[in-house]
């Protein structure tokens, strides 16, 4: 079917709360994408941040086609070896400590971290929890009660739990918070959908510090940001500061749909019996998806990859000289370019027409994560084609 019937046939079948998206995507390999009509993109967002070994890896295909034809579902009445693998890789990645749950998304990994914290404070006469302004944790209903972004959260509140929002990156902030009532900090390792803004240096060894010393837990919600996205495993290896409970799913599966909470320490043992579940969490199909995420990132040295080639991707935007770029920020393969004013849903159009795949997170914000698997000629070739990309995009803007 052609791009522009899909198109019309979406804006019938679906709800309108995606708007319709410009393009239909029909096939991927390594980091380029194709759409319904045949046109190739460079895919520098990878499905925000998730398909970590590009389109139509093999080591994917083959661990995705083995598992469901051996067994695509057990439910958690069963267990099978691909889920026990995985966590116990986890727990490796995080030095041997650490329990598992697994889920089926990102904002699922929160609810779970989040009725944990809910849990621990039941227990310990704390009662409320602080999350940070502008933070994004998810659209089901506990998630959103710990979202900051007032746009999404508001329309469906009130949420019947106590959330206190401090501004992100701000230490006096946060330490007038926190108290010996408070439960848990949620926090972002860097704020992914407020447009990759990470933190001033030094704030994370700061939050870890007001957690220790008021007894709240540290939830590092690293849904966005782990699995090699900033050149490390997990974003919080950066400042050393180690997480109480830990969130991951995007970049997990490499395209699967798969999340996990991970309860470090003895908070590992704060769930009993029959406290939580899912029916398709931890699915064979997707645990040996991202088990094998896991192993390609290793053996093809991507963390490596994600350092460099980030490295190559913020110095060819920096060095760009537009009245429409102010900068660059974020770490590894997660950016923005960050522009002067609200044009990012210009800029994004104007680089979809020069074959580019980027994301206008924020008005003035062009968010990149492409594949970690992205190279450096990759990356240059859309620095190369940025001038012209800004140039299309300033003209637009004075024709509407
Ligand atoms: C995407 C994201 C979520 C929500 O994940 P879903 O899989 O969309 O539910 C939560 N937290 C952060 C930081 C995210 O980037």
């Amino acid at each position: 079917m052609r791009g522009d019937e899909l198109r019309s046939r979406y804006a019938a079948a679906f709800m309108p709360n995606y708007g319709v998206p410009p393009v239909a995507l029909a096939r991927g390999e390594g980091c380029r994408v194709w759409d319904a009509d045949g046109r190739a993109y460079l895919d520098l967002i990878a499905g925000i941040a998730v398909s970590s070994l590009g389109h139509g890896h093999p080591a994917l295909i083959e661990a995705v086609s083995a598992q469901a034809a051996a067994l695509a579902h057990t439910s958690n009445l069963f267990l099978h070896e691909p889920e026990v693998l995985l966590a116990e890789r986890l727990r490796e990645l995080l030095d041997g400590d650490g329990r598992v749950f697994l889920a089926n998304s990102g904002t699922e990994a929160n609810e779970c971290a989040l009725k944990l914290a809910i849990k621990y404070g039941r227990a310990n006469g704390r009662s409320h929890i602080v999350a940070a302004e502008n933070s994004f944790h998810g659209r089901t209903l506990g998630a959103l009660a710990l979202t900051g972004k007032q746009a999404i959260r508001e329309p469906f509140g009130p949420y019947g739990i106590d959330v206190r929002f401090v501004p992100y990156g701000d230490a006096d902030a946060l330490a007038a918070a926190v108290d010996e009532h408070c439960a848990a900090v949620f926090l972002e390792p860097t704020q992914g959908e407020a447009g990759v803004v990470p933190p001033p240096d030094g704030y994370f060894a700061a939050v870890r510090r007001i957690c220790d010393a008021t007894g709240a837990l540290f939830v590092a919600d690293e849904i966005q940001s782990a699995i090699g996205r900033t050149g490390a495993w997990f974003a919080w290896r950066h400042e050393n500061a180690r997480p109480d409970v830990l969130t991951l799913a995007k970049g997990l599966g490499g395209g699967l749909p798969i999340g996990a909470c991970v309860a470090l320490g003895e908070h590992g043992e704060i769930f009993a019996k029959g406290d939580h579940g899912s029916t398709f969490g931890g699915n064979p199909v997707n645990a040996a998806a991202a088990l094998a995420v896991l192993a390609t990132i290793e053996k093809e040295g991507l963390l490596g990859n994600a350092a460099q080639v980030g490295e190559v991707l913020a110095a060819g935007i920096a060095a760009v000289d537009h009245p429409l770029l102010a900068g660059v920020r974020g770490r590894g393969l997660w950016r923005a370019a960050v522009l002067t004013g609200p044009h990012a849903p210009a800029a994004e159009a104007a680089a979809r027409d020069a074959g580019f795949l980027v994301n206008a997170v924020q008005p003035d914000a062009l968010r990149l994560a492409p594949p970690l698997i992205l190279t450096a000629a990759e990356a240059e070739s859309f620095t190369g084609a940025l001038p012209s990309i800004l140039d299309a995009a300033a003209a637009a803007a004075k024709e509407s």
